[in-house]
């Protein structure tokens, strides 16, 4: 391919929207301009780099067993209404009407359809296990959609559905998807963690992401040090570590009120009465199906409500509204304490033994100091109830301590069960003629968020480093003056021996001074460049360079195919 034949507009300026640096080199490199917020037309380099990433997903889905189908984007109303998830995704899915009035959303993800096809087409044991999965374009709402391709409104994704007779055969299916998922992204050369994960709103049992570490990513992590945990902060869990001794005589004064005028922020208590947020205990109120708790932290931790809604054991889970607060502390928003609270009392793990903390008084403009919790507090439980993060205990192993990361979600394998089947009445027939439901996982790979994160984790000062698997054009030949014979012979020759080795070179045929073409060249990253020039004729051939080196060499056009091949390998 010429490059006067395609369309590669590259940038001379850094892009002022873009925040990360993936999404400033795929606009500069003219891979990808954006039409509107979360919205972007694919231009040929970024198209050809795409076509690379589902040419991988494809070959490892495929040798997993799964089947290709296509599934449509509009997707009517009332499936969404069988499932129970039109009001659940209200706040992602794009929900548009026909020309009759009829309600349609664009479809956001495909449990629905699959599982209504399902239900129709498949029927007895015999045709069990079956995965089918397609790589399709699916739709959602973002409320803030940023950085490129890796939270956008309309995005490529490859989706699997699993179909299995038992449980225990549905393990089968989730973890072949799990080793395909794994070779996918080692052939992408990105560097993934696996972490455990919540299954959240797909109302899964169990579920794994596969995370590509980078320090721009929007999703938190915990690793341990000094084993094989990790996991994603809604999941991961702490070390309970030891109860305390009993702290009945520890010489902590009998508790004391002070006066803290509009202090009702941690931060502020914190700062007026200099006592680090780590000894004040945060009292939160909240409405656990109808009932009042009070939930305690220290005050430089997070609720996880994922967590607290599971140690309570509650359907519905909310913060409660000022009037609760008011009727249940008896004082304003702010100054919640739990010292003689009438409502259960739950303390997450970390306040166990927690002695000289400062907590609200239940008054207004109101703390009080020198609270010891086993002395002072009612507490119903103690239970994790708090994210993990940096320097917690690994819950898994004796001694190791959680590192925390940053990742972006490039993967997600859940297994889901039957929540999907019994609401489209996915059955089959055992051996014994007996109806059961089908066990079905899902599974998804964000295939140009996936694009979008190699080169999060490949790039230099000078532009992409394309691992040579997922390259839009593998070698890039630079001819510097086509008017000159043998240098555009010598171009020809190799282009055609590069293209019958299937390595389909791209030929920097613009009239443009050297500097612009080796700049593009470090620029969209071609795993290999290769000069013609009247000068590397006169010296025995041509100069190749690999992306990532520092110097060219010069070598006859005999030993520069398989240099190349080398440098691809
Ligand atoms: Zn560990």
């Amino acid at each position: 391919m010429h490059l006067s034949k395609t369309f590669i507009p590259t940038l001379r300026e850094t892009p002022q929207d873009a925040e990360i640096a993936s999404h400033r080199l795929m606009l500069r490199a003219g891979m990808i301009r954006r039409v509107s917020g979360g919205i972007f037309t694919f231009l040929p380099l970024g198209l050809r780099a795409l076509r690379q990433v589902e040419r991988i997903v494809r070959e490892e889905i495929d040798r997993a067993g799964a089947i290709e189908v296509l599934m449509p984007g509009l997707q009517p109303r009332e499936i969404w209404e069988q499932s129970g998830r039109y009001d659940l995704m209200r706040d992602v899915m794009f929900r548009i009407h026909d020309r009759q009035g009829h309600d349609l959303a664009l479809g956001p993800t495909h449990e629905e359809v699959i599982t209504g096809l399902v239900a129709h087409e498949i029927s007895s044991y015999r045709q069990l296990p079956c995965t089918f999965y397609q790589v399709q374009t699916k739709y959602r709402d973002e409320i803030r959609p940023r950085f490129g391709l890796m939270r956008a409104r309309e995005f490529v994704m490859k989706d699997a559905y699993s179909f299995d007779a038992s449980w225990d055969a549905a393990d089968g299916s989730y973890q072949a998807m799990y080793d395909a998922y794994e070779r996918i992204f080692a052939r992408c050369g990105l560097n993934v963690k696996v972490v455990e994960a919540d299954s959240g709103a797909m109302g899964g049992q169990w579920s794994h992401e596969f995370m590509v570490l980078a320090d721009s990513g929007e999703d938190g992590l915990v690793e341990c040090n000094g084993c094989t945990y990790a996991a994603n902060l809604e999941k991961a869990e702490r070390a309970r570590g030891a109860p305390p001794e009993n702290s009945a005589d520890n010489g902590c004064p009998s508790p004391e009120k002070v006066v803290t005028p509009e202090t009702t922020t941690i931060e502020a208590v914190s700062a007026l009465l200099d006592i680090p947020a780590q000894r004040l205990i945060k009292t939160l109120i909240y409405t656990a199906d109808i009932q009042p708790v009070a939930v305690l932290t220290s005050g430089d931790r997070e609720i996880n409500e994922l967590k607290l809604a599971r140690a309570l054991g509650c359907r519905e889970l909310t913060a409660a509204d000022a009037a609760t607060v008011e009727r249940v502390t008896g004082a304003p928003v702010g100054y919640a304490g739990p010292i003689g609270l009438s409502i259960p009392i739950h303390a997450d793990l970390e306040l166990r033994g927690a002695s000289d903390y400062v907590c609200g008084a239940n008054q207004a403009d109101t703390h009080t100091l020198h609270v010891d919790i086993e002395r002072d507090v009612t507490v119903t439980g103690y239970a994790d109830l708090t994210n993990a993060r940096g320097g917690d205990g690994c819950p898994q192993c004796d001694d190791g301590v959680l590192q925390a990361k940053r990742g972006i979600e490039v993967g997600h394998v859940f297994k889901l069960g039957t929540k999907y089947s019994e609401a489209f009445d996915a059955r089959y027939l055992t051996a014994e003629g007996e109806q059961k439901p089908l066990v079905m996982g899902c599974y998804g790979i964000g295939v140009t968020r996936t694009l979008q994160a190699v080169i999060e984790q490949h790039h230099d000062a000078n532009g992409i480093c394309w691992p040579s698997s997922v390259a839009p054009y593998k070698v890039v030949l630079l001819p510097l003056n086509l008017s000159h014979d043998a240098t555009r012979e010598t171009t020809e020759r190799l282009s055609a021996e590069l293209t019958a080795a299937g390595w389909e070179p791209l030929i920097d045929d613009r009239d443009e001074r050297p500097g612009v073409k080796f700049k593009d060249a470090d620029l969209i990253g071609y795993p290999v460049r290769v000069v013609i020039s009247e000068r590397s004729l006169a010296a025995g051939g041509v100069e190749i360079k690999a992306r990532a080196a520092d110097k060219p060499q010069t070598l006859p056009l005999a030993e520069a195919m398989s240099q190349i091949g080398e440098f691809l390998s």
